[in-house]
């Protein structure tokens, strides 16, 4: 191997599966060979560690946090975000493996070519692991077996308008086919779960007050989606998984399809669990995304959902353009949410901010990274390398100060376009250092991800809540 001498990293805070507890962890080529004893490795008895050891003292050492919801954009929409971009401020923010979404860009990764144009674009540019999402559209049936053995995690569908025009949503007979063939070839469906009826009846309201926008997009929209989608999920047998769950709404409608048996999961978001729409200043389009951030109420209720172990995973469902599509005001736009582009941009905030508020609401590190890194590892399939720090695991690492505090400024992110709803507020949690299989990230030097591809023996995800 070109890079990882054995050694050591030893921290008083080591955050294993089944707790936090003072260790040594000894990697070598680029993998955790063995947990010890804290203070117990390089006392003598390994002149073979020769790659020295890092103590961290009180700094927490977690796996790396996987985020199997991240879009790109690149090639096509670069100036929204890119590869470069987009991983750099992964490794900052402690995330080890992205999982890149296949709308946005430009092609989609709807057919083997798109997702060979994405592969080349990225070669050489990405600061962490990176695997992709394959799309499923009205009519490209045909291309979700090649894409499956090229690789790809599964297969994203919108049920409603996805915001540009190149991924088409599906409608009920597109959607029935498109599971029918993934429960065929064993892939994954994950699906953005609002409903294009609902959403036409709802009152539209333009305008800079964010309770117009979140009318215009009402739970009912999310909880008539799931319910259709869970109906075609137990005809077809496909295993689905809900992406961005804003309405905790839904919940009583998964639990009640788990116990008919229907193959179902559901993540949820930082912002979702973190922001309310009574903070949502007007104007501020940062906020806007789709489904929104809802009510505090609802805010409450995930976290309890959360707490039960209903969500797999929280991920960031980054989603950036240009400033000037968000129609921002200090950019000089209107502040109109029904107009601007819908998506939030914290790649690098999701660990702070979720840390900032588990904190508060009494879980611990232990909790924060079975959401962020061993529940989106077991959704890929990757569990035999990624979320966890386990004997075997890739050394994907993160230093973690839980007591350091940083206030957000949206220009010292690394992602693209400085435009974050985090702004201004002051999180819990600094990352002081990333590992990737074992070697620093260090976005100063040349950049060392690789390229993932979805795992042969793992196309079916244990269901949860078991
Ligand atoms: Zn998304």
């Amino acid at each position: 191997m070109p890079f990882s001498q054995p050694a050591v990293i030893r921290s008083r805070r080591v955050v294993l599966p089944d707790g936090e507890r003072p260790a040594d962890v000894l990697i070598r080529d680029g993998k955790i060979e063995q947990i010890a004893t804290h203070g117990s490795l390089l006392a003598g008895d390994r002149p073979d560690v020769a790659g020295g050891l890092t103590d961290l003292g009180d700094t927490a050492l977690l796996p790396g946090l996987v985020d199997t919801h991240v879009h790109v954009n690149e090639p096509g929409r670069t100036e929204w975000e890119g590869f470069a971009t987009a991983t750099r401020a992964a490794a900052a923010g402690g995330v080890t493996t992205i999982i890149d979404m296949p709308l946005n860009s430009i092609p989609p990764t709807t057919t083997v070519d798109g997702l060979v144009a994405k592969r080349k674009t990225a070669e050489g540019q990405a600061w962490v692991d990176l695997g992709f999402w394959g799309g499923a559209v009205p009519g490209n049936v045909p291309d979700l077996e090649p894409l499956h053995r090229e690789g790809v995690f599964g297969f994203k569908s919108f049920l409603a308008p996805s915001g540009v025009d190149e991924f088409p949503h599906v409608e009920a007979a597109d959607l029935e086919a498109a599971l029918a063939e993934q429960a065929r070839i064993g892939a994954l469906a994950i699906i953005h779960a609002e409903d294009p009826a609902v959403l036409a009846a709802a009152p539209q309201q333009p305008g800079v007050h964010y309770r117009d926008f979140l009318a215009s997009r009402p739970a009912d929209a999310e909880t008539a989606a799931v319910a259709n989608l869970l109906d075609t999920a137990r005809r077809t047998g496909a295993r689905v998984h809900i992406l961005h769950v804003s309405s905790a709404a839904v919940l009583p409608l998964l639990r009640q399809a788990r116990e008919d048996g229907v193959r179902v999961t559901a993540e949820t978001c930082p912002h979702y669990l973190t922001l309310a729409a009574e903070q949502v200043p007007d104007g501020d389009t940062a906020f806007k995304c789709c489904p929104p951030i809802r009510d505090e109420g609802n805010r409450d209720r995930l976290w309890e959902a959360l707490a039960n172990g209903e969500f797999i995973a929280v991920v960031s469902d980054h989603s950036p353009s240009t400033p000037d599509l968000k129609l921002l005001p200090e950019y000089g736009g209107s502040g109109d949410f029904a107009a601007a582009w819908g998506g939030i941009a914290s790649l690098q905030l999701g660990l702070p901010a979720i840390w900032t508020e588990a904190r508060r609401r009494g879980h611990g590190l232990v909790d924060v990274v079975r959401w962020m890194s061993g529940g989106p590892a077991e959704l890929a399939g990757l569990t035999a390398t990624k979320g966890a720090i386990a004997v075997g695991r890739d050394a994907d690492l993160v230093a973690f100060d839980p007591d350091g505090e940083f206030a957000v400024h949206a220009a010292g992110l690394h992602h693209r376009n400085p435009v974050t709803p985090y702004a201004g507020r002051t999180l819990t949690g600094v990352v002081r250092t990333t590992w990737l299989r074992g070697r620093v990230v260090d976005t100063g030097a040349e950049p060392f991800g690789r390229q993932l591809t979805r795992p042969a023996a793992a196309t079916t995800p244990t269901d949860r809540p078991s």
